[in-house]
């Protein structure tokens, strides 16, 4: 199965998600990986939402996708808009 586990503000603005196969990781390995992403792990991300400040959490869901195969061109689909939506946000921000 494919889960999907994104960090999550508050007001529920994503700072990212990450897509996973449970053969291969679990919802604790997935969370080691993800605080990597926070600067004071070296990571690029402040801890905190970029749009509103608040502190992120962590929520995983199962996805409708049983290989990430299946899964990759919903992904990819999803990835394309989020950029699109940032790039809007941080164009209205200049
Ligand atoms: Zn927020």
């Amino acid at each position: 199965m494919i889960w999907v586990t994104q960090y999550l503000c508050p007001d529920r603005h994503a700072l990212f998600a990450l897509a996973w196969d449970d053969n291969e990781m679990s919802q604790a390995s997935v969370e080691a990986e993800g605080e990597k992403m926070f600067t004071e792990n070296g990571g690029p991300l402040n801890r905190w939402c970029e749009l509103c400040g608040g502190a992120p959490h962590v929520e995983h869901q199962e996805s409708l996708f049983q290989t990430m195969e299946e899964a990759m061109p919903t992904l990819k689909q999803v990835e394309s808009e989020n950029i699109r939506t940032r790039d809007f946000v941080l164009g209205m921000r200049n």
